[in-house]
């Protein structure tokens, strides 16, 4: 046994340990409605997301009002404008409610423990049809600017995307894309400034890595789709072959 198994031997236990007297101190508890349990969001409140279901726009992902029964229904904004970079991008639910509120507890109060119910509820609610999980080589996180990333000390889209991919067993990649430049926040922006904030701001940091591949873009919310839609450019650019788009909420 070496020097390094003893001490691990030794740390399991004192971990344990300490992680018992954790939870007498500060019992698991659902980070929503305080109920007890070792998950950071009950199955009741997790049935309380509200799930985006058809008819959506096939392009975008959102909500579109009845199409007369077409199969592949188009928005108004993707019937008249230019495609994007991505084949088509998908909500999980509505960023509204419940879900609204995990996602903003896990970037802005960081409770990364939300990352795991919210990553399963996009695995299991998306995990169908056009993101068949036997379809995606790789996982890219929509990327933080490295100051952001200091700021708030992790890319709440990595998280998910971890979490995703651990229950689709699709692997990570978190480093593929970069920014090049700093963005102002899109929310901060009129609508018309939106595209030419983020224009070039990403590149592919391996384009090797992503030569042929089918990569699925990962994001935490998505509403005009312009960061996305720069982030699958450069992963197009560096060779990709299909790019998708998924996201915990669509806003918007
Ligand atoms: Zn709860
Ligand atoms: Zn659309």
């Amino acid at each position: 046994m070496n020097a390094l198994t003893s001490a691990r031997r030794l740390l399991t236990p004192l971990t344990a340990l300490r992680d018992g007297l954790l939870d007498l101190l500060y019992p698991p508890k659902c980070l929503a409605c305080g109920r007890m349990g070792n998950e950071a969001l009950c199955g009741a409140c997790r049935e309380q997301f509200s799930v985006l279901s058809p008819p959506i726009c096939s392009r975008c992902g959102v909500s579109v009002g009845e199409r007369g029964g077409s199969d592949r229904p188009l928005c108004a904004d993707c019937r008249r404008s230019a495609p994007f970079h991505f084949s088509a991008a998908r909500a999980a639910g509505h960023f509204d409610g419940l879900l609204r509120e995990a996602i903003l507890r896990l970037k802005y109060e960081r409770r990364r423990r939300l990352a795991s119910p919210l990553g399963e509820f996009m695995a299991q609610t998306l995990g169908k049809e056009l993101f068949a999980p036997d379809r995606i080589d790789l996982l890219v996180p929509v990327p933080l600017h490295p100051s952001r990333l200091r700021e708030r000390g992790f890319n709440q889209s990595e998280l998910l995307a971890q979490a995703v991919g651990e229950f689709w067993r699709v692997p990570v990649y978190p480093n593929a894309l970069r920014r090049v430049r700093r963005t102002r926040p899109q929310a901060n922006l009129h609508a018309s400034r939106r595209a030419d904030n983020v224009r070039d701001a990403f590149a592919a940091a391996d384009p090797s890595l992503l030569q042929d591949r089918v990569a699925l873009l990962v994001d935490d919310v998505i509403t005009t789709l312009h960061t996305c839609n720069e982030c699958a450019r450069a992963l197009t650019d560096a060779g990709a072959r299909a790019v998708y788009v998924i996201a915990a909420a669509r806003g918007g």
